[in-house]
């Protein structure tokens, strides 16, 4: 039996044409041609303001950061249940990232918790769109109002993903993806910053480019290029954006094949999850979801060890995900908790998530749903 894995990624079909006519070139640093094409994609896709690729959606966190000129004595809110990047982000300033809890059904920040951890000292809020499922932006925006606070969307993984309309990663001051191999469209390590606000672009730029106006020199704005700011090395080679412009010249295609096997999972598990006392993934009416992720959520801990050793028996690999940074070793030394995150530490101990990928067949796809149907939860 082939084992069907739970991630894996997709040679769509332009990555060899174009990692081959970039090494033609003479010129394999960033910043180079196919950097702007991928640039100039990701901005019509999403409409962002302005867009910078990154070497990783971290080092677009951690630009964020600089911009945001977040330091000592400074506290940003981030979800408990999130990937430590985020987080590490925010600590890699000397700034204190503040864990809140999350909202059951979407796995997303909560804003009463939010709201609830404001203090003098809070600079920004750091949001993760969990399975690029929106979080609950507008009550955030209004606590970021209320306080002056800063907005970052860790939109990771929200490539293709929409509230009411609007590309996630475009409501904020700033909002960054990732092209990691694990995410929808992937150049093995990268990322980008979203810059919905004008005013960072110059800097952004700086930052980025080792803390050099190397990028206004490029455009023949100055005649000569200096150290003028703070910085570090967060532009990816321009090989690497031919590799991810070619994912992003079959976007569609990638995304229709992992559509079909969310829809799939959402069509054929409601009855298995109603007589088992699971609950699937929850999307809101107003929120597109991009097919990067499917969770169920087990009633107990010992059925979701027992979901994950049933598919593991059939060669089908699922996983638990995040572990809750409050209680993790650095979140404890680096980081403030106000109130427990409870609700992270119950439904982290519980979540499953599926396999999903572009390269996954239809028979794949079927074998997953008969084998997750046929486990039985504990009574
Ligand atoms: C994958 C991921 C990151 C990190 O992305 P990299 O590109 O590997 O740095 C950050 N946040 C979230 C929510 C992620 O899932």
């Amino acid at each position: 039996m082939d084992r069907i894995y739970f991630s894996r990624p997709y040679l769509a079909g332009m990555e060899y044409t174009n990692i081959n006519a970039s090494l033609a070139t003479t010129s394999w640093h960033g910043d180079g041609d196919f950097t702007q094409r991928a640039t100039q994609w990701l901005l019509e896709r999403t409409q962002a303001r302005g867009a910078l690729l990154t070497t990783s959606c971290t080092h677009a966190l951690e630009l964020a950061a600089i911009l945001l000129r977040l330091g000592p004595g400074d506290e940003v809110i981030v979800p408990s249940f999130t990937f430590s990047a985020t987080a590490t982000a925010i600590a890699s300033r000397g700034a204190t990232p503040v864990f809140v809890d999350i909202e059951p059904r979407t796995m997303n920040l909560d804003p009463a918790c939010v709201e609830a951890a404001v203090t003098e000292r809070t600079k920004a809020i750091f949001v993760v769109h969990y399975a690029g499922v929106a979080c609950d932006l507008d009550a955030v925006q209004s606590i970021a109002d209320k306080h002056g606070l800063a907005i970052v969307e860790d939109n990771a993984h929200g490539i293709g993903a929409y509230l009411r309309g609007q590309h996630l990663g475009t409501f904020g001051t700033f909002g960054t993806q990732s092209w990691h191999d694990t995410k929808n469209v992937t150049s093995g390590e990268g990322g980008a910053l979203l810059v919905n606000d004008l005013q960072y672009l110059e800097r952004a730029e700086i930052v980025r480019e080792k803390g050099t106006n190397r990028a206004v020199f490029l455009r023949g704005q100055v005649d000569k290029y200096t150290w003028v700011d703070e910085g570090s090395s967060y532009l990816p080679s321009d090989l690497l954006a031919a590799l991810l412009l070619a994912q992003f010249q079959r976007f569609e295609e990638i995304q229709d094949r992992r559509q079909y096997v969310w829809q799939a999972y959402a069509e054929g598990l409601p009855q298995w999850a109603d007589d088992q006392g699971v609950e699937l993934m929850h999307v809101p009416a107003d929120r597109d979801q991009p097919a990067h992720m499917f969770y169920v959520m087990m009633p107990s801990h010992a059925d979701q060890g027992g979901l994950i050793g049933h598919l593991r028996e059939q060669e089908i690999i699922a996983t638990f995900h995040y572990q809750p940074l409050d209680s993790a070793p650095a979140g404890v030394r680096l980081g403030r908790t106000p109130e427990p995150c409870t609700v992270t530490a119950d439904r982290a101990s519980r979540l499953v998530r599926l396999p999903l990928h572009a390269g996954m067949s239809k028979a794949d796809t079927t074998r997953v749903l008969e084998a997750v149907s046929s486990y039985r939860t504990q009574a």
